[in-house]
């Protein structure tokens, strides 16, 4: 909050937008929105609350109860949340998740914006995508919203690799919905078939960690084996963005790929749920300076 004293910043007219996931105190999400506010003149403030599915039910109740504007959702209750809300946006019910939460007098409109956030990162990378081939490694929120938003948006081949957990099932739904909504040729793979992963990765463009590897506390694990699955002229955006240099980002710069963390999705995602709550644009340029 800068320089401005909190007896000042926050008074009896102060609206809250909050923050549930666990673990959640590495998050830049209040630094982003609170400086963002601050530059626009907005009465909200931004704060982070661990909570994780066993108390999910009455923290939504509560939020309500309360009349809380809206609030971001992270793991592990981005799927979990969806049963507590009115409404879900399209998005939100393809990807069967959300991250971002609307209080509209009541009524509660869940929405999901990673996959935009990811998409306009990649952009403003100069990074493009369309007619590319975009492999993704998670079939978590995250990288669901991200698979479904670059079908959607043009990219001509997408491959998925999970592993055989619970996310596995939702990775087929996900194939079966993009085959028969979109011109994207889809495919899933699992991430223990490492021949296929050495092929699709060889003639991929775009490769995209949408796990928890590389961040805590999993900060020494990379999803793929070894650097040797990677290429030059592939493009890497790692979804973490704590650390800011993963695991897999060094064996990128070893090979000399050009590659990314997940802040510039940070703030992209961050920018459209700014604008669902308030009706204002983030102003992106600052807030990155701030940030970066
Ligand atoms: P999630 O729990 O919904 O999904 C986790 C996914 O990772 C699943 O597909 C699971 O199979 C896979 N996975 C878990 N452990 C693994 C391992 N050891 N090896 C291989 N695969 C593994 O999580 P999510 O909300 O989709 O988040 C996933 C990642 O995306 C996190 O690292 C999170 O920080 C990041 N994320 C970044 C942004 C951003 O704006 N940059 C936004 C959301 C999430």
């Amino acid at each position: 909050m800068g320089k401005i004293p909190i007896t000042e910043r926050v008074t009896g007219h102060t609206e809250l937008i909050g923050l549930i996931a666990d673990p959640i105190r590495h998050s830049m999400s209040p630094t982003m929105h609170n400086e963002a506010f601050k530059k626009l003149g907005l009465d909200y403030v931004y704060v982070c609350f661990e909570v994780d599915n066993t108390t999910l039910a009455d923290t939504v109740q509560g939020l309500r109860a309360m009349k809380v504007r809206g609030w971001n959702v992270s793991m592990p209750n981005k799927g979990a949340i969806t049963k507590y809300l009115d409404k879900l946006s399209p998005a939100s019910q393809i990807v069967g998740a959300c991250n971002t939460v609307v209080n509209d007098n009541g009524v509660l409109t869940g929405t999901i914006t990673d996959g935009v956030g990811a998409m306009q990162a990649l952009q403003a990378e100069g990074v493009g995508y369309v007619g590319k081939k975009l492999v993704v490694s998670g079939a978590g929120g995250a990288a669901t919203a991200i698979q479904v938003q670059a079908a959607l948006d043009g990219v001509a081949e997408l491959t998925i690799f999970n592993r055989r957990d619970r996310f596995w099932a939702e990775a087929e739904k996900t194939v079966a919905k993009l085959r028969e909504q979109t011109q994207a040729i889809v495919n899933l793979y699992d991430l223990d078939d490492h021949a296929a992963l050495k092929r699709e990765l060889d003639r991929a463009d775009i490769y995209i960690d949408s796990t928890p590897c590389g961040m805590k506390p999993l900060e020494d694990v990379v999803a793929i084996p070894d650097p040797s699955y990677l290429h030059r002229d592939l493009i890497v955006m790692d979804t973490v963005y704590a650390p800011r240099q993963t695991k897999l980002m060094k064996w990128c710069d070893a090979v000399g790929c050009k590659n990314f963390n997940g802040l510039s999705m940070m703030l992209y995602q961050g920018a459209a749920a700014f604008k669902l709550w308030t009706g204002k644009d983030m102003p992106i340029d600052y807030i990155r300076d701030v940030l970066f």
